[in-house]
């Protein structure tokens, strides 16, 4: 299984609006696909029309209480993708894993041995604390959903450095498999500037697809459902379609399943 973290410590740039729409746009084409909400406020499992009350097992049980993966995995309505929710519960994690000599380690050791999906993805909260840590560290890969908006460059630095640390201590293959701008307003001359600014920086490490600010994409999650299968034709839809199929390009080719 292919695990891909999708993280950046700053709030509300996109990552479970990217971790929802990739996933699904994934399962579409016919990848066994996990998404796991890594994120106590539980947004991805919400947008995928996940009702608290049937949250049975959830990704606090598979980090704290070392439930197997298969038995916190559930269906959704999307063919093809299973999600392991969160809730509120989560936010307990860190203080509970405190004392735990493999902290850092828990989620790895949890997906170690799971089968049955070919990629996972993984949403992360907006910090930079123990859960993004875990995800980090079980990560092959990360995607960084990035706003184009004036500090968005310096949070940028801080995640990099959180990575050289992950690659330091915990695990020494991350990659960091691209950067996509999000939210992008192409009538805004400042999300220009930024783009250009971010893509002059990183060059080929930022994704060719942008996704557009784009009003369905925002009204997807009401009705619990990924904007893919809400309007598969909206602006929206279409970029994280075309971040689906640059996303595959960049998989490691011997690690894709025949
Ligand atoms: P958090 O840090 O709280 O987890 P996040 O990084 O996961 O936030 P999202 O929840 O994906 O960010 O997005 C934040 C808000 O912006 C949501 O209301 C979402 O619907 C909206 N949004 C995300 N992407 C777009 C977009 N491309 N166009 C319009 N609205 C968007
Ligand atoms: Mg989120």
């Amino acid at each position: 299984m292919i695990r891909i973290a999708i993280a950046n410590q700053k709030g509300g740039v996109g990552k479970t609006t990217t971790a929802i729409n990739i996933a699904t746009a994934m399962a579409a084409t016919g990848w066994k696909t996990l998404l796991i909400d890594l994120d106590p406020q539980g947004n991805a499992s919400t947008g995928l029309g996940i009702a608290s009350a049937d949250r049975a097992r959830t990704s606090y049980d598979l980090l704290v209480e070392g439930t197997p993966a298969d038995e916190c995995t559930m269906a959704t309505a999307i063919p093809n993708l299973e999600i392991i929710p969160s809730t509120v519960d989560l936010s307990g994690a860190e203080l509970e894993l405190v004392a735990e000599e493999n902290r850092a380690t828990r989620l790895r050791d949890a997906l170690r041995e799971h089968k049955g999906h070919e990629i996972c993805f993984i949403d992360c909260p907006p910090s930079l604390g123990l859960l993004t840590l875990n995800a980090l560290t079980a990560a092959d890969t990360l995607m960084v959903p990035l706003q184009c908006e004036f500090f968005a460059l310096e949070g940028l630095s801080q995640l990099l450095q959180t990575v050289e640390r992950v690659q330091g201590r915990f695990n020494r293959d991350l990659g960091i498999v691209g950067i996509v701008l999000t939210m992008f307003d192409r009538r805004n001359r400042l999300t220009d500037q930024v783009s250009d600014d971010v893509r002059e920086c990183l060059g080929n490490l930022v994704f060719e697809a942008v996704i557009p600010r784009n009003v369905r994409l925002s009204e997807a999650p009401s009705h619990g459902l990924p904007a893919l299968i809400y309007d598969h034709s909206c602006a929206g839809s279409r970029a994280y379609m075309a971040l689906a199929r640059e996303l595959i390009g960049r998989l490691p080719k011997e690690r894709i399943a025949a």
